[in-house]
């Protein structure tokens, strides 16, 4: 299971799918893509393998940003309602994560007794939540970052905003993530072999740290809203264990 996110010039679709299939060695057992465009996010998701997530892209959608997912179900079956992305009531924000959201049951009983929950995951209550703070008047960001505080567990978060076209919203505790750093675009992984096709520039992310992901700007801030500084690395890893899978 792992996410990751492209936003750029290129089309996002075969960049993402190709960076899934590079997180197949984590397991998983259903995968979903979202891009978004001047139309809206186009949502496509399925159960079993990559190859069947290649089934159901519509190949005539071309966004030059998106996120995507593979899952390994820890809250709700394996299904396609289940997979990953998730989209809030309005379909205004979309959501992808991997981890595990240890205290979603109170944060939906206290939150969104109004909200008409579409699966079983504790990662749609995160992306609820979110629409519930901004419909009281926050940001996007702000409401996310009021999320993030209220959320116990582990997350690697990727986040779409029809509203925030030029953006892909990033957060991280203790599940891995990088953002990798491009001529023109940049990317998010939970791997860096799941973007070695694009970059081998990457900066480190700790623990509760937020990242606005632009395509020319990234920017890494903690929950209290200070600016971080750090320097990328160069991911070197041996060519011939990518294409084996073997590197882990
Ligand atoms: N807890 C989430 C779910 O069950 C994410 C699992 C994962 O990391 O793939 O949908």
């Amino acid at each position: 299971c792992g996410i990751v996110g492209y936003i750029g010039n290129n089309d996002s679709k075969e960049i993402l799918v190709k960076g899934l299939e590079k997180l197949e060695y984590r397991g998983y057992d259903s995968a979903g893509i979202a891009v978004m465009n001047a139309d809206g996010v186009h949502v496509f998701k399925e159960k079993g393998r990559i190859a069947d997530l290649r089934m159901v892209v519509d190949a005539d959608v071309s966004a030059n940003m998106g996120i995507g997912h593979t899952r390994w179900a820890t809250h709700g079956v394996p299904s396609v309602v289940n997979a990953h992305p998730h989209q809030s009531t309005t379909e205004r924000l979309t959501l992808v994560h991997n981890g595990v959201i240890e205290n979603y049951e109170l944060l939906k009983d206290e939150y969104l007794m109004d909200v008409a929950l579409k699966s079983e995951t504790d990662t749609e209550v995160v992306v609820q939540l979110i629409e519930v703070f901004m419909k009281e008047g926050l940001e996007v960001e702000e409401a996310f970052r009021k999320t993030l505080k209220l959320v116990h567990g582990s997350y690697a978060f990727a986040l779409l905003d029809t509203e925030t076209p030029d953006t892909i919203f990033v957060a991280k505790n203790k599940s891995p993530l990088l953002v990798g750093l491009g001529e023109g675009f940049n990317v998010v992984a939970s791997d860096a072999m799941a973007m070695l096709q694009v970059t081998n520039q990457f900066v480190e992310l700790m623990d509760k740290e937020m990242v606005i992901v632009k395509q020319n700007e990234v920017t890494i801030v903690t929950l209290e809203g200070e600016t971080m500084n750090r320097a990328p690395f160069t991911a070197e890893i041996d060519a011939s264990d990518i294409e084996k899978g073997t590197y882990a």
